[in-house]
């Protein structure tokens, strides 16, 4: 996959064309915060590479998915005790909104589980 793609909104924040709170960085990976926070702790966490999903991302580089979740991991121990939920939204009508790979980390309260 290329990276440094001018029409993704996450190649054009790794890239830092667009700004963002960034709170930690792999050489393959950025953890930045989320515009609009769900919880305490809500963090996004993705690949400097583009991969359109986390099935594609899976399939083609499954060790760069093994570091974006140990970055997911890194910051819920520095901020959220450790303990952290993880979340992949996968196609439009699971919620997914940008289309290079995001997990996201929620944390930092007692979360319940309400899909939809
Ligand atoms: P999705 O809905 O695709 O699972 O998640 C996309 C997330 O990106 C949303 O939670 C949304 O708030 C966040 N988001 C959208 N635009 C921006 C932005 O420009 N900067 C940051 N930091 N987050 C964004
Ligand atoms: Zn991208």
């Amino acid at each position: 996959m290329s990276t440094d793609r001018t029409d993704c909104l996450f190649c054009r924040i790794v890239a830092g064309d667009v700004p963002a709170t960034v709170v930690a960085t792999t050489d393959r990976a950025v953890a930045f915060r989320d515009i609009d926070p769900r919880a305490p702790l809500h963090v996004l966490v993705v690949p400097r590479e583009h991969h359109p999903d986390v099935v594609a991302l899976a399939a083609a580089d499954p060790a760069l998915l093994a570091d974006v979740v140990a970055l997911g991991r890194q910051v819920a121990e520095a901020e959220a005790g450790g303990q952290f939920r993880l979340v992949f939204n996968t196609g439009p009508e699971a919620g997914q909104s940008v289309e290079h790979v995001h997990g996201h980390v929620l944390g930092g309260t007692r979360l319940g589980w309400s899909p939809g």
